[in-house]
């Protein structure tokens, strides 16, 4: 591509970004395609002669764009709230434009320092252990998957060389995001070798529970090796009790990893600090910087005070993979991917463009709207709400049962707004997550009105 066209189209695009973000309002919400449309369009079109700039950007918009569903509007308010922030966008682009692989310290020093550097300003932020190591993985998913092969290796240091005994246990509750359970199927524990711990009425894991179900597997010569503490659950950002899981899990010697995916961000505010309490105590640790923290998808972080436990499980000598550098992170030695994408250079724009104060005021506002939107339902008797929206998330039902709750997301959802669901002791409920940055309150207000049937 001429470095002339290359520009050219690089401005047509920025400028369509820009409006597009401006207001996205314009666009439906969610995709109105039927399954296969865009697959049956892209049938018998195989390339084979290059084609213009221009007529690929008009395609986007043509046959793309339609089968987007937004999840910048302003009124996406499904799954979790995130966000891509002009700053983050900015970081992305510049990431493809140099390309580098975060592999090796050598294969690109900026990187890994970069990494190291935002890393650490995070753990500042959430006032958690400096000395904490961390990287940047794509996701949540991947950070518990690396955190359980950490703890199998550390239970059953011969597990590398011969796989595990068919002996470990792994915990988690009934709310712990199933990524947990499918870092357990990967890692060869196996599911049934999974226990969902009970939840009390606030959705959290039951200390007492957990304790009665390791001291069982312990009678049956089991091996409990690694338990799951959330802060901010994915159906209603629930906490579970981390201080007592995590006494629990250094008495009996399982690996505890907290799963702040969610709810992780929301630490750097004073006054929800209390809800990553006992989260110093973690053997791994994870907070979605894709989620909250207005960088665009993907961005994990994942800590542990245990970093030789992931380099002895992960790392294998290549000769093509050795440099002379010393007193250097290889991060490719901690983790499953070799390749990495430059993802800390996004992070390191939208935090030195927001500040901490910035991303805090951001996330006050929204915990703003969350909150009235809560009480409106609260006072409204014909509504329940389920959870305390503590996290900018509101979690409610219709009283009159699941075929209402269902009818009643459905008129939502065809008002311009898009939420989800969830179940909740076996009945249905509406999940109203609030946190993207262009969410503002008069939409919040059309939302309660399509909710009130006003
Ligand atoms: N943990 C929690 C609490 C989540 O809500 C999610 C996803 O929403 C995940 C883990 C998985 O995150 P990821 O999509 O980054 O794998």
């Amino acid at each position: 591509m001429p470095p002339q066209d290359f520009r050219r189209a690089g401005r047509h695009l920025v400028d369509w970004i820009a409006n597009y973000l401006e207001d996205p309002r314009p666009y439906p919400v969610a995709a109105r395609s039927e399954p296969g449309a865009l697959r049956r369009a892209l049938t018998g079109q195989t390339p084979l002669k290059g084609d213009s700039i221009d007529s690929i950007l008009r395609d986007f918009e043509d046959s793309i764009l339609p089968h987007i569903t937004h999840w910048n509007h302003p009124r996406f308010h499904a799954w979790f709230s995130i966000t891509s922030s002009g700053p983050g966008i900015l970081g992305e682009l510049l990431t493809a434009a140099l390309d580098a692989n975060a592999m090796l310290w050598k294969s690109c020093p900026a990187a890994t320092e970069l990494e190291q550097g935002t890393l650490a300003w995070v753990l500042e932020w959430l006032q958690l252990p400096a000395e904490w190591f961390g990287m940047i993985v794509d996701s949540a998913s991947t950070a518990v998957l690396q955190a359980i092969v950490a703890a199998r290796q550390r239970a059953e240091p011969q597990s590398r060389e011969t796989g595990s005994s068919n002996r470990l246990v792994a915990y988690v509750s009934e709310h712990t995001h199933c990524s947990a359970e499918r870092a357990a199927i990967t890692a060869g524990i196996g599911q049934s070798h999974v226990r969902h711990i009970p939840v009390d009425p606030g959705f959290r894991m039951r200390p007492d529970a957990l304790e009665r179900a390791i001291r069982s597997d312990v009678a049956r010569q089991m091996k409990p090796f690694f338990a799951v503490a959330t802060v901010g659950t994915t159906s209603t950002t629930a906490v579970d009790p981390v201080t007592e899981i995590a006494t629990i899990c250094r008495a009996n010697g399982l690996w505890l990893h907290v799963d702040g995916a969610y709810g992780g961000t929301f630490g750097l505010l004073p006054e929800c600090r209390h809800l990553l309490a006992g989260a110093e105590m973690a053997d791994s640790f994870v907070v979605n910087a894709h989620k909250m923290m207005l960088v665009p998808l993907d961005c994990s972080l994942l800590y542990t005070r245990h970093p030789e436990a992931l380099r002895t499980a992960f790392a294998l000598a290549a000769d093509y993979l050795a440099t002379d550098a010393v007193n250097v992170v290889d991060y490719a030695d901690y983790g499953l991917a070799l390749g990495r994408r430059f993802r800390a250079l996004k992070l390191w724009f939208v935090m030195r463009y927001f500040g901490r104060d910035g991303l805090a005021a951001i996330l006050r506002e929204k915990l703003k709207m969350a909150a009235w939107l809560g009480e409106q339902i609260a006072y409204d008797h014909r509504f329940e709400l389920l959870a305390p929206a503590t996290m900018g998330l509101v979690c409610f039902r219709a009283r009159e049962g699941d075929a209402a709750t269902m009818d009643l997301m459905r008129r939502v959802n065809s008002s311009g707004s898009f939420v989800s669901h969830t179940r909740l002791s076996g009945r249905l409920a509406i999940r109203i997550a609030i946190g993207n940055i262009r969410t503002n309150q008069s939409d919040v207000e059309q939302l309660w009105a399509a909710i009130a049937g006003s």
